[in-house]
């Protein structure tokens, strides 16, 4: 990863991605089986009640994942995360580092929509990271950047549901760069502030995107 621009770095398994390529292949594959999962095995109310699972979306075999919270009204109504405000901002954070939706994969915590956009409860983000687990040990992210509180704190509790409330909150996580092994594989975390926490707090719409470069940074050197 040494001494690559962002560019080079998330370019530098485009062979693979371009063409038909048995890692391409394996990886959607593979996402497609953990979704199928989802929808013939999961039991949950949050399942009951919503119009569409929200899986996640982005370039399989990306080096970066992010990941959000829980899907909203929109993206229950498409199926798709981050389509609403939130991720219209989301899109804008990532064009000011020069990133595409096609450089990146994205997923949540939770696969279905909260009634009212309520916060996940710990039951839930029980029985919905297993998948999570799963996209990420397909996707083999070599960053994860965390967006939000919930996702930080599952992540930098190297996935242990039990241990989140050991984790600090966002405040003072936004923007380090943390190593972690998790599992037997290797990440750096990048926690940021979650993008719709800036539509109802203006001021931080400047450190998400201080905290973008900041990424950049980390990424190319
Ligand atoms: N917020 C999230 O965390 N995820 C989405 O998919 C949309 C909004």
């Amino acid at each position: 990863m040494k001494n690559k621009t962002l560019r080079e770095f998330v370019e530098s398994n485009e062979e693979k991605t371009n063409e038909v390529s048995e890692e391409n292949l394996y990886s959607k594959n593979s996402l497609e089986q953990i979704k199928q999962k989802i929808l013939s095995n999961m039991k949950c109310p949050l399942k009951d009640a919503a119009t569409n699972l929200v899986f996640g979306k982005g370039n399989p075999n990306a080096k970066i994942m992010f990941i959000g919270e829980a899907p909203g009204q929109k993206e229950d109504e498409q199926g798709i995360p981050f389509v609403g405000a939130a991720g219209r901002e989301l899109d804008k954070l990532l064009n000011s580092i020069n990133l595409k939706l096609d450089d990146i994969y994205i997923a949540n915590i939770l696969k279905y929509r909260p009634p009212n956009n309520r916060d996940p409860t710990t039951e839930e983000i029980e029985r919905h990271t297993p998948y999570l687990i799963e996209q990420i040990k397909v996707i083999k992210p070599t960053i994860i950047a965390t967006l939000g509180n919930y996702s930080t704190k599952f992540v930098l509790a190297s996935f242990k549901v039990e241990d989140m409330k050991k984790i600090g909150g966002i405040t003072s996580l936004h923007g380090k760069k943390i190593n972690m092994n998790i599992q037997g594989e290797t990440f750096i975390v990048v926690p940021l502030y979650h993008p719709a926490a800036m539509l109802y707090k203006p001021a931080l719409r400047k450190v998400l995107e201080e905290d973008f470069q900041v990424m950049q940074k980390i990424i190319e050197n």
